[in-house]
């Protein structure tokens, strides 16, 4: 199994695991898609392999354990369209972990998104936490630390995980058959992170959405109110069939944000190792040379403006021909 990034960590982990038993719980915490949840299958694994070195990926163990059918690793993943896990998930988990394992010498319990537990849920949690059994290991892989209870983190040997090097991203990428144009764009826009550069290239729709928001970008400095208006529009049609409402528009403003933050860049003489749409270069040249940095710089406020009114849930419509006037007016 090879995760990658984060290599030390999993070293030091290795290396702890060797001389002792593992810690009752863990909080594994770092941004999305740099291969927390990896890891936590990874060291299920490591202590559930019957082979001479472990993880050997290949014993009977090992294999349930990857293909998610080991019957001493339970898994709380968050379901789709429910925003949180609450109660009934955690106590079901209660009394599941409490029984000695069927196989290996431990029962794993992993959370895959930690920060969705409810205060309830985390509270029933505790109780599990101030008197585990022996065999328990508990795994919480989280975004962040804001939402979980200080009670269950102090109980948790905390692992931090950091962004994984963009060009080894790039490269993973090219393994994985993506063109090296392609593969250099989404491993900039991941900020180091593998799995949403994966998700990414992965579906065609998000890399669609990305291209025709950066079209419509394109147009839109210098152009006249009702050309706002309609490139307002075609964004707000822009949709992937995510089912998370703001997940798209989201998507859009991240991808302005991107593009104008570029052209500021380039416009103060930044360095072009720092931009993240390399494959439109040209085009980023021909708007920083034509732009004040002043007016690429309201540009930004503006789409950060969007993104507040976006929280707040102001009407996509109103939120984008607010933007995308604001965004005409870039200029000298
Ligand atoms: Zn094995």
């Amino acid at each position: 199994m090879h995760i990658l990034g984060n290599q030390a960590l999993r070293s030091r982990l290795q290396e702890a695991l060797r001389t002792s038993p593992p810690a009752p719980a863990y909080l594994f915490l770092g941004p999305r898609g740099v291969g927390k949840a990896l890891t936590a299958t990874w060291m299920a694994a490591r202590l559930l392999c019957s082979g001479p070195e472990p993880p050997c990926g290949l014993c009977p163990a090992c294999r349930k354990v990857h293909s998610g059918n080991h019957p001493d690793v339970l898994r709380i993943d968050r379901v789709e369209g429910k925003a949180s896990v609450g109660i009934d998930d955690v106590r079901e988990g209660i009394s599941a972990v409490q029984l000695r394992p069927y196989e290996g010498g431990y029962r794993f319990w992993i959370f895959s998104e930690a920060e969705r537990l409810t205060g309830e849920a985390q509270s029933a949690l505790l109780k599990t936490l101030e008197e585990p059994p022996g065999h328990l290991v508990l795994i919480l892989v989280a975004g962040g630390e804001d939402a979980l209870l200080p009670t269950v983190t102090s109980r948790c040997r905390i692992l931090r995980f950091g962004p994984v090097d963009v060009q080894a991203v790039a490269d993973s990428l090219l393994e994985h058959g993506v063109s090296p144009e392609r593969a250099a764009v989404a491993a900039r826009i991941s900020s180091g992170s593998p799995g949403l550069a994966l998700e990414l290239v992965g579906t065609g729709e998000i890399w669609d959405l990305r291209e025709s928001a950066l079209d419509l970008a394109s147009g839109l400095p210098g152009s006249q109110t009702w050309q706002a208006l309609e490139v307002a529009a075609s964004l707000e049609a822009l949709k992937t069939g995510s089912s998370d409402p703001k997940a798209d528009l989201t998507r859009v403003l991240d991808n302005l944000m991107s593009w104008f933050r570029d052209a500021l860049c380039l416009s103060v003489g930044g360095d072009e190792g720092l931009l993240v749409n390399v494959d439109r270069l040209d085009t980023l040249r021909v708007l920083a040379s034509s732009s004040s940095p002043r007016s690429l710089d309201r540009a930004l406020q503006a789409i950060l403006e969007a993104f507040d009114h976006l929280h707040r849930n102001v009407q996509p419509r109103f939120l984008l021909q607010r933007l995308c006037l604001e965004l005409s007016r870039v200029g000298a």
